[in-house]
This record gives C-alpha cells, sequence and structure tokens, in this order.
C-alpha cells in the first residue's frame, strides 16, 4: 500500500508597526519615505557604544491591541532580552527582542471557516522586536542603509496546527486583514511591511509525531508563501518516499525558479545566546491600561462576518468578501443606508459589477471616487425599474470612469438610457420582430417555446435595453398567441 502524508504548517509572521518614531529612539520610524539613505538614524539606533533605548509607547500599544485582536492573555509582566548574533545590518550585534515573557501569548485564530474543515490555530505568542538595517548588493560590495533600523517589528508564532498550503493561506490572509483593520499595519508586503515564515513538516497520515521541519525565510506575497510551501511538503515527501531524512535548515524561497534554497543548518535557540536585556527594566502593564486598550478594539471580521450574516441575511460567503476589508465593509454599509434596495442587491452589485470594475483596473477601494449616496441611487433606480439591469451597469461603469462620481440621473437622461412601459412602442418594436423572423415564430408555434428566450433577447435589442422586460414579455406572449391560427 501506498503511503500517504499530511503536512505539518506553523507561521512565523512579522509585521512593522505603524508608529511615528522607532522602537527605542525618536528617529522617524517612516524610513520609506526618508529624503535619503541614513539620514533617519541617531547613536541608539546605529548601535553606537554607550546609546541608551527607550520605550515606544505606541508600539506596546499597538502590539497589545494585537495580542487582544487574536484572542491572546497579555501578560502584565514582561520581559526584554538580547537575541545574539552578527550581521553587517546589525551593528550592535543583537537585535532587542522578548524571550521567555512575551506581551502576549497563547491566543488562537479561527480559520477556513467558509470550508467543509474549519479550523481553530493557537497563537503560541505574540513579541515585540526591533526591525534592522536594509542590505542592497552591489557588484563588489554592500551598502547599508539604516533608516528601517529599530523599526518596530511584531512577531506573531503560530503552534504547528496548519495541516495544508490552503490553511496556511487562510491564516495568513486572516492575521493580515486583522492587522489592517486594527491600523497597526499596511499588509503591504512588496516593500517587506508584513513578511511570512513557514515552518514545514510532513508525516505519515494518521500519525500524530512532529517531525524535523525546514524553515522558509522572507516569503514576500501570498503567491510565495503557498508556492514555497507546497514545493517543500513535494520535496520533503520524496526525500522520505527515497528512505531519506530531512535536514533541520533555513531555506529561501528562489521565486525565479519555484525552489527552495538551503541557507544554513538551522540555528537553536541557545544558539543565540538570549540573556535579559540590561537597558531596559521589565515592562509592567496595568490592568486597567490594558482593559483600556481592549476597549478601543475594533468590530473584527469575523464578529462583522457574523452581524453581516444576522442583519443583511448574507451568506457566510458573501458577508466574509465584504468584510475582508474593513473600508470595504463600511461602504457597503454606508451605501445600505442611503438606498432603499434590499441589502442582498447591494452586495450583489458591489460583488459584481463594482469588483470587477476594481479588479480590471487595479485601482484600491480608497482611490475610487463613488460617493454611497450615489451608488445608492443608481441601485434604486433599477430596483424600481426606472432603468434596466443591463442600463444600471453601463449607468455604474460611466460613474466610475468620471472619477468624480457623476449623477446616476444626468447619465441616464444624456444616454437616454430609462426603461419604458409604453406599451405602444414596445407593441411596434414586438410586431417588427415577429415578421423579421417568421421562421421562429413558426418555431414556436409548433412547441419550441425556448424561442420565446431569443426573441425577447431580440426585444431589448431593438429597443436598446429600455423596454421593461416583464411588459415586453407579456405583449410578447399575446402577439405570438395572436398568429396561432
Ligand atoms: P523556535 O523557533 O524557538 O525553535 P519552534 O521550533 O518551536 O520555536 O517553532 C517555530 C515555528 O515552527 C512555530 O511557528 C512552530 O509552529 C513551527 N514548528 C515547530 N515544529 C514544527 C514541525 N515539526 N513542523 C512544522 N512546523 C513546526
Ligand atoms: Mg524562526
Ligand atoms: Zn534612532
Amino acid at each position: 500500500m501506498q503511503l500517504t502524508y499530511e503536512p505539518v504548517i506553523g507561521l512565523e509572521i512579522h509585521a512593522e508597526l505603524r508608529t511615528n518614531s522607532k522602537m527605542f529612539c525618536s528617529c522617524s520610524a517612516d524610513y520609506s519615505n526618508a529624503p535619503e539613505p541614513n539620514t533617519f538614524i541617531c547613536p541608539v539606533c546605529t548601535g553606537l557604544p554607550g546609546a541608551m533605548p527607550v520605550l515606544n509607547k505606541k508600539a506596546i500599544e499597538q502590539a497589545t491591541l494585537v495580542g487582544l485582536a487574536l484572542n491572546c492573555s497579555i501578560n502584565e509582566f514582561n520581559t526584554f532580552a538580547r537575541k545574539n548574533y552578527f550581521y553587517p545590518d546589525l551593528p550592535k550585534g543583537y537585535q532587542i527582542s522578548q524571550y521567555e515573557l512575551p506581551i502576549a501569548s497563547k491566543g488562537y485564530l479561527d480559520i477556513l471557516d467558509d470550508t467543509e474543515n474549519p479550523l481553530r490555530v493557537v497563537v503560541r505568542r505574540v513579541h515585540i522586536e526591533e526591525d534592522t538595517a536594509k542590505l542592497s548588493h552591489e557588484k563588489n560590495y554592500a551598502l547599508v542603509d539604516f533608516n528601517r533600523a529599530g523599526v518596530p517589528l511584531l512577531e506573531i508564532v503560530s503552534e504547528p496546527d496548519m495541516r495544508s498550503v490552503e490553511a496556511a493561506l487562510s491564516y495568513a490572509t486572516k492575521i493580515r486583514a486583522i492587522l489592517r483593520y486594527l491600523g497597526v499595519n499596511s499588509g503591504d508586503m512588496e516593500k517587506g511591511i508584513l513578511r511570512f515564515e513557514a515552518n514545514v513538516s510532513v508525516r505519515p497520515s494518521g500519525s500524530s509525531e512532529l517531525r524535523t521541519r525546514t524553515e522558509i525565510k522572507n516569503l514576500n506575497s501570498f503567491r510565495a508563501l503557498t508556492r514555497a510551501s507546497a514545493y517543500e511538503i513535494e520535496r520533503q515527501i520524496k526525500v522520505y518516499e527515497k528512505g531519506g531524512e530531512v535536514m533541520q535548515e533555513t531555506l529561501g524561497w528562489d521565486e525565479a525558479r519555484g525552489v527552495t534554497i538551503s541557507q544554513r543548518g538551522k540555528e537553536d535557540s541557545h544558539d543565540y545566546r538570549y540573556f535579559p536585556e540590561p537597558d531596559l527594566p521589565p515592562l509592567q502593564l496595568e490592568r486597567a491600561w490594558i482593559d483600556s486598550i481592549k476597549s478601543g478594539l475594533p468590530e473584527l471580521p469575523d464578529a462583522k462576518t457574523r452581524r453581516f450574516m444576522e442583519q443583511y441575511e448574507l451568506k457566510r460567503q458573501e458577508a466574509m468578501l465584504l468584510t475582508s476589508e474593513k473600508s470595504l465593509a463600511d461602504y457597503f454599509e454606508d451605501v445600505v443606508s442611503k438606498s432603499k434596495s434590499p441589502a442582498k442587491t447591494i452586495h450583489s452589485w458591489i460583488a459584481g459589477e463594482f469588483m470587477r470594475y476594481m479588479n480590471d483596473s487595479g485601482l484600491a477601494l480608497e482611490d475610487i471616487v463613488l460617493p454611497a449616496e450615489k451608488f445608492a441611487q443608481l441601485i434604486d433606480m433599477v430596483t424600481d425599474k426606472t432603468i434596466s439591469g443591463n442600463s444600471g451597469k453601463i449607468v455604474l461603469n460611466e460613474m466610475l470612469n468620471a472619477k468624480r462620481g457623476g449623477d446616476p440621473q444626468e447619465i441616464v437622461k444624456a444616454k437616454n438610457l430609462a426603461q419604458v412601459s409604453d406599451t405602444g412602442f414596445i407593441q411596434e418594436a414586438i410586431e417588427n420582430i415577429l415578421s423579421d423572423n417568421p421562421k421562429e415564430v413558426e418555431q414556436y408555434l409548433a412547441g419550441k417555446e425556448t424561442i420565446v428566450q431569443w426573441l425577447m433577447g431580440q426585444v431589448a435589442r431593438a429597443t436598446k435595453g429600455k423596454a421593461d422586460p416583464n411588459v415586453a414579455k407579456e405583449l410578447l406572449a399575446k402577439a405570438l398567441e395572436e398568429r396561432r391560427n
């Protein structure tokens, strides 16, 4: 019998925090807008001997928010540690991090809740650390820019609870959404503001052992995360099938070649010689302060999804699409509140034509100017049959292309799209179509009733979509029957 394997995946996620200043000094943390390399720097973030770090309160606040959002316990007493290693992007020779007592631990995140296998992933810990400088490799030398050094960084570590690439993707996507909901991270992976490391092992299906894992570093997109994990799963299975052993190591991902590459043997935590950071006292958080941060938590994707399902009678998938981004969820509710049409209808417009436009144009919601009120007016014009659904799509695209929104009523007038239920006008169109298409009429009379659909299409075309379909249908049926004898 062929042995089948089960993947085991745990993710480490690094997220820069969105603070004004760096983690331990007052330099600006907005390094991507620095005028030049090595301008947002000082003795602390360049690691000069004797420079003393001071904690950034905003970063502690944001880390606490994330811990709470991930259902963690916040450790009122937590400590900083030195993680010692040498690299040109870390002139101090150590990174200030948290080790034994992180700011938050033992939380969870529910994922895959739109599938048949929903899963609760345990979040082992959330801790604070600092980002390193940035190296750029030239031909025979490397340049170091310290503008990023010391930017607050959060590390979110999961238990090895995921059993598929799909689960890892779902977890990563949801973490990103939550960070964006909280406003603590832009979620920009291309710029490295959010980055993933995947720990991957495989084991015989049904077994509960944890086998040797490899760690794939610096995955800078969801695509890289899924491709690299899938590749690594296959690679390890092949190793076992050949009777080999998987080696514990740190891997890189070669996007162009689609392979993982060995970077170094994996270091164990004792290699870093962690010890308590002597320049920073332990952090003692007050219960009341934690509670006040908690009361500032926004409604998060799961809760919003549940509320949308109840309040707006949406299916889970429909609600999840809208709540994937807070701005989209807010926009939906804004349109609903300004429209007389059912929420379901609003959802259809947003999920359909509106998102199609976003995808085609590559624009983010923030870049689209369509006041909710105007969108609501347009949808209502379709609902009350002032215009047809097709005309509605035309008007919507006009409004979106107009950049400043545009007025649906004016566009309908200018394009002469108002729907007509004037029977004379429709009747005339039908008579013309029936006399132009005697064969089809004959087929209908011979019992081929599906031909009605085709004839309706002709009516829509002849009237440029302006004929009220219900009226047209009735008139068409009558006209056909009249030709029966
Ligand atoms: P450390 O990095 O301190 O050595 P661990 O090795 O326990 O900590 O875990 C680091 C990450 O690797 C975690 O996200 C964890 O879920 C994951 N992990 C640990 N063991 C395995 C394994 N056998 N297979 C897949 N992932 C694992
Ligand atoms: Mg690691
Ligand atoms: Zn500094």
